[in-house]
Formats: C-alpha cells, structure tokens, sequence
C-alpha cells in the first residue's frame, strides 16, 4: 500500500504541518484579540513574525497551541503508545510550569484531572471552544493512515478538556483533512469533505463568510476554511487567517497544520522558518520523525 517514495513524501508534509503549526501559533499571537479593522490600521497587512501582542511574547515564541500539541507528541513517543493517562499527565506538568498562556476550558479540566483523575470532562454544551481542535496534530500523524485509530486519538484527547459535539465534529474533521492532505489530497478532495461536515452541521457553512475569528470552534473552522480554499499558497493562507484578528493564533496554528500539510515544506517562506524559536522547530523535526515512524503508515513499507 504504501511505498518508500509515499513514506518520503508523508514524513514532508506531516513535517510541513507541524512547523507550519507553530508558524501560524508564532505569527497570529501578535494579533490575539484584535479587530480585523485595527490589524489594517496598524500594518496595513501583518506578514512577518515578530512577537509581541497582549502577551508580550520574543519574535518566534509559540503558544498554548504548539505547547499542548508538544505535549501529546511527547507522551505518544515516550510510551510508543497512545495513553489518555500519559497525555493528561503532560497537559497538569505543563500548566503547572506557569504557561504563557493557557485557555480557560482547558486551565478546567486539566484541574479536574490533576484533582479527581478525571480522563473525559462531563459532556457541556458551553465547552465548544477551539482549545482541543488546536493541538490534534500529533494524534493525526500517530494515526496515519487509519481511521479507527484516527478517531480514538482525536477524541480521547478532545474529551480530557473538551466534551462538546460540535467541538468532537470539528476535531475528527481536520484529523481527517490532516489524514488526506498528508497522503496527498488535492483541494477537489478537501473540499468535499468540508462540504460533508457542513451537511450535518450546518453551523460550519462559512459561504457567505461572516468574519468572525473568535475562539468558538465554529467561528474559529469557518476563519480556517475560507482562507484555506481562498489562499493559492501556504502563504496567502496564513496572512488571510492571522489578518482577520479575534483568536489569530488560534487559527493560525489550525490553517497553519492544514496548510502546511496540502503545500508541502517546500512552499513554506524560509524568513517565518528563520523567525522561529530554534529549540521548539529542533524538538518538532524529532517528534514528527518518531510519530511517522511509529504510525501504521510507517510499518507499512
Ligand atoms: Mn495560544
Ligand atoms: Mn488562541
């Protein structure tokens, strides 16, 4: 099924989504909770990673977003094994070395788990927030290619903070657009699978697009994916999702995975790779490598 060529050609793209993550966390933290308006009249179009923003971060720092998604990476390659209880250990060890920032869904139940053991928060309608949709990525390359495997992961992690159905919807789609673009889809192929996710949530309909970048998962897939099937490069995607302000690292970090993963590192601009906190993109190379090679994909050749 899957030849050398296919794994070389995986192991690009999983590599492109994960920096291409941290890339958008890094970019769009400086315009966290801006307008889209006050983005324009600040910088006229903001395309260089330069810190900043309400949190005051160095040029190239990253976020909750790439933290937490770091988190799960690790646990995954630690015990070469997906662990809920591993994962959940990750996110109370990292909130308890003091975050730059870290969501208040999140910030909940990582507490629960670190004062009950609580794996899975009680379902909550209000917890439809974007905080476990961000940090999938690592679920998705330990998955590749199966779909089963896919959706436990993806879930699991979900549901530790976030136990919502609009969220799980939101998740086990971009897990799923992650799979396909990492095994080479072509937008046609991306873009009737959005199509399908609209269908049975129509909440996600983003044609006409309402310029809403919030941190509500809808808002925050609908900002995705108007600059996905909008943009003609990795570029363009990212510069059109961080410009609509709201939660812009947020999405960034989500069109950033996408991208990354559909273009290839290839198209992604050498000056934001630079920008980037060395030490972060140097344990991502490792991670990526480890979690491809430990994938059903990576045993298949
Ligand atoms: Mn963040
Ligand atoms: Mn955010």
């Amino acid at each position: 099924m899957f030849n050398q060529y296919n794994l070389d050609e995986i192991r690009n793209r999983a590599r492109a989504a994960f920096i291409g993550m941290a890339i958008g966390d890094a970019l769009g933290a400086t315009l966290e909770f801006m307008t889209a308006t006050e983005i324009a009249a600040k910088y006229g179009t903001f395309r260089d990673i330069t810190g900043g923003g309400w949190l005051r971060l160095k040029s190239g720092q990253v976020t909750d977003d790439t933290e937490m998604a770091l988190c799960i990476a690790r646990a995954i390659v630690k015990n070469q094994a997906w662990s809920t209880e591993a994962v959940a250990d990750n996110f109370a060890t990292w909130l308890k070395s003091r975050p730059v920032d870290c969501g208040d869904t999140c910030r909940k139940g990582i507490r629960a788990y670190m004062l009950k053991g609580q794996l899975e928060s009680p379902p909550n309608e209000w917890d439809a927030g974007n905080g476990a949709a961000m940090r999938i990525l690592p679920a998705a390359l330990f998955s590749l290619p199966d779909e089963e495997l896919l959706k436990k992961y993806v879930i699991e992690q979900a549901h530790i903070t976030h136990n919502n159905p609009v969220s799980d919807a939101a998740c086990l789609c971009l897990g799923q657009l992650l799979h396909m673009t990492i095994c080479g889809a072509g937008k046609n192929r991306v873009r009737r699978h959005v199509d399908g996710l609209v269908t049975r949530f129509p909440t996600f309909n983003f044609e006409p697009y309402r310029g809403l970048a919030t941190g509500y998962i809808v808002d925050t897939m609908q900002t995705v994916f108007h600059w996905f099937f909008l943009g003609n490069s990795f570029e363009e995607c990212l510069v059109g999702t961080v410009n609509q302000g709201g939660d812009a690292d947020t999405t960034g970090a989500i069109c950033g995975m996408l991208a990354g993963a559909y273009y290839g590192m290839e198209a992604i601009p050498r000056r934001w790779i630079k920008k980037m906190d060395s030490t972060v993109i140097a344990e991502i190379e490792i991670m990526v490598e480890r979690l491809v090679a430990a994938s059903p994909a990576g045993s298949m050749i």
